[in-house]
């Protein structure tokens, strides 16, 4: 008799994703510049910043994109928001706003697979996007 098989779904994964960046940020096996260390989320500083506060909030677990994140249930996209809004305050840019972005497939200019919501700030944002 062997282990049981882990419960994974396409959407969801419960531990480490080989290859997966953000998976290997979480486990703290790639360094990051840290921001937040929570349970369920992990905030660092963007390598390639676009704004004078430009945070990556990631959830532990790994799902693809923000689809997949909301189609899960369970209240970890309201944490997300949420956890992005903490943020927000204590970069200072609570007051004078920010922008949250949740680029999502080939499209919508996704280039890591696992979902993660950009918190930017601490200078207007111009609209429309490119
Ligand atoms: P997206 O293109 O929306 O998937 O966002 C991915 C973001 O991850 C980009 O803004 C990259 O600059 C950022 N990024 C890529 N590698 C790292 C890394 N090792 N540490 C921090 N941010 C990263
Ligand atoms: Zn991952």
């Amino acid at each position: 008799m062997g282990r049981p098989a882990p419960q994974v779904s396409s959407a969801h994964y419960d531990r480490v994703v080989p290859d997966c960046l953000f998976c290997g940020i979480a486990a703290g096996q790639i360094p990051a510049t840290i921001v937040l260390d929570g349970k369920r989320f992990i905030a660092f500083r963007d390598i390639n910043p676009q704004a004078p506060t430009h945070v990556l909030v990631v959830p532990r677990d790994h799902f693809p994109n923000v689809g997949s994140l909301a189609a899960a249930g369970g209240g970890l996209l309201d944490e997300l928001v949420g956890t992005a809004r903490e943020i927000a305050v204590t970069e200072g840019i609570e007051d004078t706003g920010y922008r949250i972005v949740f680029n999502t497939g080939q499209d919508g200019g996704q280039t890591v697979g696992h979902v993660h919501a950009h918190l930017l700030g601490g200078r207007p944002m111009t609209w429309p996007p490119g």
